[in-house]
């Protein structure tokens, strides 16, 4: 029997991944900035399309950016809806893919799938409960709850939570379109360059800048753990690739919490507690490539 081998999309604010594989191992891949919507998504089908695999494929995954519509029965699925890049607001994606790939095609939030690819081969593997947090060029936040990742109502939205501003130390009112100075309004890699005129990337490690970005994203993982419990926190995203950031974020989480949530896994042991994701830039791929499988496995139900 030929072993069935995937497609997965990450689709990022800054950049896309393509890549075909099967489970964690990637036989091609391609990168490419964003740009405008119609240029980037046809770039990505071009890319499986040109691959001499391409009949091979049994599935292509999507975790995208958003809001995006995930429902399967909605008219408007696999769209990326209201989201604040310029643009980008009510475009048919997963929907396009499928017509040109004519495979089945799975999507979901960039964040739930770089959890999937934490939990199956990464730093929330044996954990039913985590949560995923990425603070790049946006935030965004994803997990699961009881070994399932977390869909409702939409999906999780933890980049637009309010958490306390205190305008006296920050008075950069926040970058949000839709929020001003919500998590990602304050925190994201997009608004630490508008505040300090540069990005995160040319930030100098010892700019006050960075205490600010620890406090905010610490408060903000205050919030996941008392909202759902989880039994890991991982943060990935550009920004936190500063070797000064995530000591920082660790320190004030605790400091935070006050010992309130009474677990040996904050109080003794946070730098396994708060942690970056395992499988490091290939985390959202790799989880691509993992809901696809799951679609394919599932496509009769239509549901993961
Ligand atoms: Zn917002």
């Amino acid at each position: 029997m030929i072993e069935k081998i995937y497609g997965g999309i990450e689709a990022g604010g800054t950049k896309f991944v393509c890549a075909i594989g099967r489970g964690r191992e990637i036989l091609e891949k391609t990168v490419f900035p964003t740009t405008s919507p119609d240029e980037t998504v046809q770039k990505a089908i071009h890319f499986f399309q040109n691959s001499n695999r391409l009949n091979r494929l049994a599935a292509t995954g999507i975790c995208s950016f958003g809001p995006i519509d995930i429902h399967r029965r909605s008219a408007t699925w696999g769209y990326i809806t209201t989201s604040p890049k310029n643009g980008w607001s009510n475009i048919d994606f997963a929907q396009r893919v499928h017509r040109q790939l004519k495979v089945p095609v799975a999507f979901d939030t960039d964040t739930n799938g770089a959890a999937l690819g934490e939990y199956v081969y990464g730093a929330a593997r044996g954990l039913d409960n985590f949560v995923y947090l990425t603070v790049g060029t946006g935030i965004g936040g994803g997990g699961m709850v009881n070994g399932k990742l977390i869909h409702g109502l939409v999906h999780p939205e933890m980049g637009h939570i309010r958490i306390p501003h205190d305008w006296k130390e920050d008075p950069f009112p926040g970058s949000c379109p839709y929020h001003g100075d919500c998590l990602e309004g304050l925190a994201s890699g997009a608004a630490m360059e508008l505040r300090w005129g540069l990005p995160p990337e040319k930030l100098p490690l010892n700019h006050p800048g960075w205490e600010l970005e620890a406090s905010y994203i610490a408060l903000a993982i205050n919030n996941f753990i008392c909202n759902t419990s989880p039994e890991r926190v991982i943060v990935g995203g550009g920004v936190v690739k500063n070797p000064v950031l995530m000591p920082a974020i660790r320190r004030r989480v605790e400091r935070n919490l006050n010992k309130y949530v009474r677990s040996d896994a904050i109080i003794k042991d946070i730098d396994n507690y708060v942690v970056l994701p395992a499988l490091g830039d290939l985390t959202g791929v790799i989880g691509a490539l993992e809901l696809a499988k799951r679609i394919e496995l599932n496509y009769k139900r239509e549901t993961i």
